[in-house]
């Protein structure tokens, strides 16, 4: 891949972390953490987000964690968690330690205890609603809560007793005493504790208290060591609360916050929430449905960890919202596979040819290359018959101007086989085409036909020995660019996002395909096998992208 061979641009974290390096900021150390929370599969966002932090790791001799932020239970499972470790390891990458927030639980309280002691926290009985009303506006500064001057071992009492559960959820909330007049709204004594009575799937039912995420994130990158904390854009007006909360505490180690663009990528969602509502309300078929932006998705379409790793340093990293055309996505695999997935032929809408004066029994094989211009990657087998399949689209009754395939009297070559002829044309009584009657022309193998030009070239297979496959066509999820722009975004759907093609015919080789294995389909795109519905008896192959980009016009 390109990626390895080529070297890494620079990017403006990049610069930092050299530059922290060269100055023996973090004792001359580099740790970096990749911190989803595990409430839905990963995407091709935080592929971005993995791509960096694990890399500047990397080539730092640093280390990077991977940690779940799990202080949401109410939406976070296990199965998110399994498949974001699967999701990680499938694109390269292999964390120094696992570490999950809630493994900090004890600690973070016992912090919390210290800021209330040093009358940095208290204990407030406002309603979530009151707070919000107190909280003020950009231009309005907020009103401090009539709990704000509680006494401290008021606070130490109370915070006490909302661990021990004798409170309802939501009657108290414990929360950083900083400023409700500051410009920034998030310093407005943010609340770090709520009451919440759920099952953690970690720690079941030992907590009734939760960290909230400001408060949560900056400790855990403290105590695990942290020294660059990448994030994006959108918490760079937390990072004066994640410094806030580090000095009060004098944490041994204070991380350094860095925020990023996040991905946006055209025709795709990317939102978790809006995610998990296209799986729950099955318009697709799965978290892994080829057509989502998800890596397990990706994955299945028929992407390669490399690819992905390849189109993530392609975007590159910078401070400024762009959006990123699916072409660009699609180009990185296209790349890819072009230079390494074999050669096969596939005939997905077949139409039946028999050649009338080749021998009824006779057959050939021939050895055709796997790849054009890699001799190294071999040859295979391929059998050729009296009855063979074509595309229906390359043939045509009344050819549109310019069609180099077969037509009725017309010439045409069988790829690696001979020139054929169109001889007759059989239909139905509807009037549909069902077979062509050909004949061959012997002095046509691996020559040119004498006295005459034969220009169009078509892929085939032997009736006798192709094997029957479904292929599935699959296309955009939606129509528009922008799918979050719309008032819904469900409205947007591409309807014809998946077409299933069930009566396909490949070449007898692909009978010990693997799942998961990937193919160009000679002149119909590139194509792996479906990881989850292919079997022995039932192939199903899921095309993972055209061979040219046919969106950009
Ligand atoms: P959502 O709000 O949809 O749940 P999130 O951003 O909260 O998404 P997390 O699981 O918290 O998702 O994200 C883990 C890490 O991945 C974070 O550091 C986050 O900034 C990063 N990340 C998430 N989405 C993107 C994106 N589109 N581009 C780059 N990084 C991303
Ligand atoms: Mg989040």
């Amino acid at each position: 891949m390109s990626t390895s061979e080529n070297p890494v641009s620079s990017n403006f974290i990049r610069q930092i972390v050299a530059a922290d390096l060269a100055s023996n900021k973090h004792n001359g150390k580099v740790a970096t953490r990749f911190p989803p929370e595990p409430n839905g599969y990963l995407h091709i966002g935080h592929a971005k987000s993995i791509c960096l932090n694990f890399t500047i790791a990397l080539e730092n001799g640093g280390t990077c964690n991977l940690r779940f932020d799990d202080t949401n239970p109410e939406k976070e499972s296990v199965e998110f968690m399994e498949a974001i470790e699967r999701d990680v390891h499938w694109l390269g990458f292999q964390w120094a330690g696992k570490y999950h927030a809630s493994d900090y639980f004890e600690q973070l309280y016992q912090y919390a205890v210290q800021l209330i002691k040093s009358g940095d926290a208290y204990v407030d009985s406002l309603s979530a609603e009151q707070i919000r009303q107190y909280r003020g506006t950009l231009t309005e500064p907020g009103k401090e809560s009539p709990d704000r001057n509680r006494s401290i071992e008021e606070n130490l009492d109370l915070f006490q007793r909302m661990r021990a559960g004798e409170f309802a959820d939501g009657q108290y909330v414990l929360r950083a005493k900083i400023d409700m007049a500051s410009p920034n709204i998030n310093m407005r004594d943010p609340t770090i504790y709520r009451i919440r009575r759920v099952h953690h799937q970690r720690t079941a039912h030992e907590w009734c208290i939760y960290p909230m995420y400001d408060y949560t994130h900056c400790i855990s990158d403290a105590i695990e060591g942290i020294t660059h904390s990448l994030c994006t854009l959108e918490f760079e007006d937390h990072r004066p609360l994640y410094d806030w909360v580090l000095d009060k505490l004098q944490t041994p180690c204070h991380p350094q916050q860095i925020e990023f663009a996040r991905l946006q990528l055209e025709y795709a969602v990317m939102s978790k929430r809006k995610l998990n509502q296209l799986v729950t309300e099955k318009h697709v078929g799965g978290w892994d449905d080829p057509r989502m932006p998800t890596i397990a998705g990706l994955r299945r379409a028929g992407y390669t960890p490399s690819s992905i790793r390849d189109f993530c340093e392609r975007i590159g990293v910078t401070k400024k919202d762009s959006w990123i055309k699916m072409g660009v996505l699609e180009n990185s695999i296209r790349e890819d596979l072009n230079e390494h997935a074999p050669r096969r032929m596939a005939v997905l809408k077949p139409l039946r040819v028999v050649i009338d004066n080749y021998a009824d029994d006779a057959v050939e094989e021939y050895d055709i290359a796997n790849h054009p211009q890699k001799p190294e990657m071999g040859t295979r087998k391929v059998p050729f018959g009296k009855v063979v399949y074509i595309e229906q689209d390359d043939f045509a009754e009344v050819p549109p101007p310019k069609f180099k395939r077969l037509v009725p009297g017309g010439e045409v070559r069988l790829r690696g086989s001979y020139v054929i002829k169109c001889e007759e044309v059989i239909k139905d009584e509807a009037g549909n085409i069902v077979e062509l009657r050909c004949s061959y022309d012997p002095n046509t193998l691996g020559k040119n036909p004498e006295g005459r030009k034969v220009k169009g070239v078509i892929h085939w297979v032997s009736s006798a020995h192709s094997i029957p496959a479904e292929v599935r066509l699959y296309d955009r999820l939606f129509k528009v660019p922008n799918p979050d722009a719309e008032a819904h975004f469900l409205d947007a759907l591409n309807p014809n996002s998946l077409e299933i093609l069930t009566g396909c015919r490949v070449e007898a080789s692909l009978n010990s395909a693997e799942p998961e294995s990937r193919y160009q389909f000679e002149r119909t795109g590139y194509f792996c096998v479906d990881s989850v519905d292919s079997t022995a008896e039932k192939l199903v192959f899921n095309r993972t992208v055209t061979l040219r980009d046919t969106w950009a016009k």
